[in-house]
């Protein structure tokens, strides 16, 4: 019976380490020097760097990566548990080399470059020496992949790219560009003249493409090969953000239920309230019941492949934003006032809650990209009554008693009784 919901005790210790880490260093590196890890000044980078090293001094560093693509080769289940820790501080993934949306792009280098690609930009991006953005959507267009219309021109030894793409995350500060043509996917460094990046928004950006001009070697995987680098991407991205997401959810209830036993209102501690209880125990439930099917889908993940987790990797993506929308509000309520402040770290998440649902595919295409798949396994019935149609259901029971009637006529009295009560009771 191999259906074990513990941890090895040698991985739960370095889960162990990378919660003591993660509280020690990470948090007060994050508290005095946000955004750190990307900074340039070697004074910040100075603090830095030995953080680095201590991750990968455990083995730790790019944890995402298989071992067939070069990194430690720990799976998803082993990386769920990581990300349920990472999750919790901005700059943790970051420290740990697993940070989006570089992961995504390694993941795709590493499975798709040629040797002379991987040298070339994936070992540097390990090493952050570079970093890097993805460009799919487009402004007329992010749903829906068919409506994009940025494509790469062959002329001579170059391709020449023209489009715009829309809400390129941090594509303003990177060094190259993942930008998803209609004809493939192409690495294009951001300082590539017809690389015009429009002044906001600031965070996601705004890139026009005009005749920007890359070698023929800056074509990733097979020419129209697009789709299915992105969808490779995609589904690893989907799923670490679950498992992060968990981790905002748990510090979310550890706020609600620390501040609950604080507060005091009406003469009871407001934890003795009954509506109160309720947020905590449904938000209890729900954060159990999204860890539950992250780790599950992470395990298939082991086990199969993405390509056939993705129907669970789709619930998961829909499932992790509606908890944390539900759980982020409870405690943003229970702190009151508070919780409406940016003093905590509670108002930010809720303001963020909706995002997750948007990001990485909105809910409604991943709901019918379930709905569609699960729906397969099934077959519409055939005639008036549904399979569980239960006079129908008898009927068919009663002939496989039928021998038995025969042999035993006071079984058969008995079974009218039975049925005649049943007949009485609809
Ligand atoms: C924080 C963040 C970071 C992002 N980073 C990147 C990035 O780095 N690179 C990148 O390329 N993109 C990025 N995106 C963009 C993201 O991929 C798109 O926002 C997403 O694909 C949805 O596209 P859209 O915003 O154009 O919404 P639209 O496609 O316009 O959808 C808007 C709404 O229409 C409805 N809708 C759309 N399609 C359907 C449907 N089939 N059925 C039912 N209802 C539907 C839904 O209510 C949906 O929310 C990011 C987005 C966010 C929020």
């Amino acid at each position: 019976m191999a259906w074990d919901f513990s941890t090895e005790p040698e991985f739960q210790r370095k889960l162990d380490w990378v919660e003591e880490f993660c509280r020690e260093e990470v948090e007060p590196l994050d508290l005095v020097f946000p955004y750190a890890v990307r900074s340039r000044d070697p004074k910040i980078k100075a603090l830095v760097k030995p953080l680095q090293d201590q991750v990968k001094e455990q083995g730790l560093w790019a944890i995402f990566l298989d071992k067939e693509l070069g990194g430690p080769g720990y799976g998803q289940l082993k990386l769920g548990l990581l990300n349920e820790i990472l999750g919790r501080y901005g700059s943790a993934p970051q420290i740990f080399g697993s940070a989006a949306p570089d992961t995504g792009n390694m993941e795709m280098l590493a499975a798709y470059g040629t040797e002379e690609q991987k040298k070339r930009w994936l070992e540097p991006m390990l090493n952050q020496e570079i970093w890097s953005a993805y460009s799919m959507t487009e402004p007329q267009g992010g749903s829906d992949p068919r409506l994009f219309k940025t494509h790469a021109l062959r002329v001579g030894d170059e391709w020449v790219i023209n489009g715009e793409k829309w809400f390129t995350s941090a594509g303003r500060v990177a060094d190259i560009l993942f930008v998803m043509c209609t004809n493939g996917m192409f690495v294009v460094p951001r300082d590539t003249p017809g690389v015009e990046i429009m002044p906001e928004p600031r965070a996601h950006n705004h890139i026009k493409y005009n005749d920007v001009r890359i070698p023929l070697d800056h074509l990733l995987g097979p020419e129209d090969g697009a789709r299915v680098l992105a969808q490779r991407r995609l589904g690893g991205g989907r799923i670490h953000h679950a498992m992060r997401t968990i981790a905002q959810c748990k510090l979310a209830f550890d706020m609600m239920c620390e501040r609950a036993l604080s507060r005091e209102s009406h003469g009871k501690i407001i934890s003795e309230h009954q509506m109160v209880q309720e947020k905590i125990a449904d938000s209890y439930a729900a954060i159990r019941m999204l860890r539950l099917f992250v780790l599950e889908t992470a395990w298939k993940i082991d086990n199969s492949s993405t390509h056939e987790t993705r129907t669970d990797i789709a619930a998961v993506k829909y499932t992790m934003a509606k908890v944390l929308r539900e759980v982020s509000f409870n405690a943003l309520h229970i702190l009151g006032s508070l919780g409406t402040t940016n003093l905590t770290p509670i108002q930010a998440m809720y303001a963020g809650a909706p995002t997750m649902g948007i990001a990485d595919g909105v809910d409604e295409v991943h709901k019918a990209t379930v709905a569609r798949n699960v729906l397969k396994d099934y077959e519409p019935h055939e005639g008036f009554w549904p399979t569980e149609y239960l006079p129908a259901k008898r009927e068919k029971a009663r002939e496989k008693f039928e021998p038995l009637f025969q042999e035993d006529p006071e079984l058969r009295k008995i079974a009218e009784g039975y049925a005649r009560y049943i007949a009485r009771r609809s």
